[in-house]
């Protein structure tokens, strides 16, 4: 039976052992589906996060996929091309129950202009990164990977603690939002601008966001007062980042850590200009995106100046992965790229290991599944720091949402005797049901993306996309359960390509195969990526784990 789901009643949280399906693989496929909707922005538009990142193309396409996910057999597989079912198709029953390609564009016409275009005529939509692959799992997804940044700058700046430390941000949306609980937890007192109230009261409702303050006075007070006590909290504004940033400069406060989290790559659908209201933004998407986008660029320059204002005066800011330097660098910004992007800046050594964000859902439901796994956890990786402190806190702090579900920050190796311990717990009958894992796209080996993932890599190879195709034709050939290759879309378009993966742990011989060739592959490709672009730990990491990294 499906659980009551709060948020978006029409959007029951799929649980409980009764099968659909005609097994337990399509069964999770179609759970995390429903999961994802669930879990989501905006359901029922099919809107998962990032103001466009969709489940799957329109509702008639939807229904095809959980038509052939309900009644496919374990020898077929699922073609969905940007969000709509194409075909079903005799494999045998190794091969992947589903595999996508999601918002592919040619290169010559990967802009934003012929993505919106191909949108309206029902042609393409944006999978996002883990919205259009049944991934998400909530702002829970992105917490711990913010929150290793802000530990990171602790340890690079203020010996390793964020108490009594200040950090600005903006956006909490269905990524940004997991910032003022990342900043809680790390210590902060954090303050997170937000344009529209209904996203504020959602991320307080569910326990992400303290409080509200009601104007930047009152904002800035609380702020003060907690850094004085150095008290862990976060204060959310509603106003425009492009007003408030510049003002908080102008009044000479200097945050400890500054970044933002609006959707900025998306000038139509995402970013809000200054000066407009959400009801004139939401009529001018319809009736003029052009004048719309030339707002937004107009209203990025004085945010990122506010930033690199902020940079100049001691903070530590960073670009959080929205694309806002590079709308900036557009709109004149000349010097937009002194503000450096999170993942080089404070990252790269983990993906050197493949180390990065891993998660896993119980599919029957049961949040004592997540607890027992935790647990787990903490026993096979009772040295790695990183591992247990974020359980640790992620048990005390982190609430569900949707299926229970835990990331965790692990690498190669790791990732592959978790999820084998996994599927043996749930052979014994010790976990109440299955539990799906996949990982985030922000991977060692899965992404290629010049302005977030692989800016500045040492051997220059930045732009190059062969690393994500091939991991994900390496995922086919390893039995994975869903495989798939994103894109950009929006202003995303020709930013990015990306691979997905999910695995299914059953409890079956033939699910620890899976697991054991496809999580083990997944991260030797990382390893890899970075051993070819010649960093001595990825390096170290392929000649200490045999991974079979080719050294010419
Ligand atoms: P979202 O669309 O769900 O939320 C964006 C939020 O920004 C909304 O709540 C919106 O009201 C707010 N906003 C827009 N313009 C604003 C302005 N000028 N001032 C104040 N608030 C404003 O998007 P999301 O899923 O939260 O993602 C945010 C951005 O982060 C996107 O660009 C996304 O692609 C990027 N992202 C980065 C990572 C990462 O790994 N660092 C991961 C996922 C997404």
């Amino acid at each position: 039976m499906p659980r009551p789901n709060p948020r978006h009643p029409n959007f029951p949280i799929p649980s409980g052992p009764e099968l659909r399906a005609k097994g337990w693989r399509q069964e999770a496929l179609l759970r995390l589906l429903e999961n994802v909707l669930a879990v989501g922005e905006d359901p029922e538009n099919l809107v998962v996060y990032a103001a466009l990142g969709r489940a799957a193309r329109n509702w008639e396409a939807h229904a095809g996929i959980v038509k052939a996910l309900t009644e496919m057999g374990e020898d077929q597989t699922l073609l969905v091309q940007s969000g709509k079912p194409v075909g079903l198709l005799k494999t045998h029953a190794k091969a992947p129950l589903v595999i996508m390609a999601n918002c592919n564009l040619v290169g010559q016409w990967a802009k934003a202009e012929y993505f919106y275009d191909l949108q309206k005529k029902g042609l393409i939509c944006w999978g996002g990164l883990t919205a259009g692959c049944w991934q998400y799992i909530g702002s829970q997804g992105v917490i711990q990977g913010t929150y290793e940044i802000f530990m990171r700058i602790a340890e690079k700046r203020f010996n390793g603690s964020l108490a009594g430390r200040f950090i600005l941000t903006a956006g909490m949306g269905g990524m940004g939002g997991a910032q003022p609980l990342a900043g809680r937890m790390g210590g902060a007192a954090t303050l997170v601008v937000d344009i529209d109230p209904e996203r504020a009261k959602m991320r307080k409702e569910i326990g992400y966001l303290e409080t509200i303050a009601s104007d930047l006075d009152e904002a800035l007070a609380l702020i003060a007062k907690a850094v004085e006590e150095k008290r862990a909290t976060s204060v959310g504004l509603v106003a425009n980042a492009a007003d408030v940033y510049p003002e908080i400069l102008r009044r000479g406060v200097i945050p400890d850590i500054v970044t933002d989290q609006t959707s900025a790559h998306d000038l139509v659908y995402g970013y809000v200009p200054r000066g407009l209201s959400l009801e004139e933004v939401r009529r001018m998407r319809e009736e003029d995106p052009t004048a719309l986008m030339a707002l937004s660029r107009a209203s990025i320059v004085p945010h990122v100046e506010a930033m690199l204002g902020f940079q100049k005066a001691g903070a530590e800011v960073f670009d959080n992965g929205n694309l806002i330097r590079t709308q900036a660098k557009e709109g004149g910004v000349t010097n937009a790229f002194d503000i450096p992007i999170f993942t080089e800046a404070y990252l790269r050594p983990l993906f050197c290991r493949a180390i990065g964000p891993f998660r896993w859902m119980a599919l029957s439901g049961e949040e004592s599944d997540i607890a027992r796994i935790d647990d787990l956890l903490l026993e096979m990786f009772a040295d790695n720091k990183i591992v247990t402190n974020w359980i640790s806190l992620a048990r005390q702090n982190v609430p569900f949402e949707g299926l229970p579900s835990r990331i965790a920050w692990l690498g190669h190796g790791e990732r592959t005797r978790l999820a084998l311990r996994v599927n043996e717990l749930v052979a014994s009958g010790e976990l109440k049901g299955p539990v799906a894992f996949s990982r985030d796209h922000l991977d060692a080996g899965g992404m290629a993306h010049p302005n977030i993932m692989t800016e500045n890599m040492k051997d220059g190879s930045d732009a190059i996309a062969d690393w994500p195709l091939l991991d994900a034709m390496l995922m086919c050939s390893s039995m994975a359960d869903l495989v798939t290759i994103h894109s950009g879309g929006g202003g995303y378009a020709g930013y990015m390509t990306s691979c997905g993966v999910t695995i299914v742990a059953d409890g079956t011989e033939e699910a620890a195969a899976r697991i054991d060739h496809a999580i083990t592959n997944d991260t030797s490709i990382g390893v890899i990526r970075y051993a070819d672009a010649g960093y001595e730990e990825a390096l170290d990491e392929a000649e200490k784990a045999k991974i079979g990294h080719i050294k010419l």
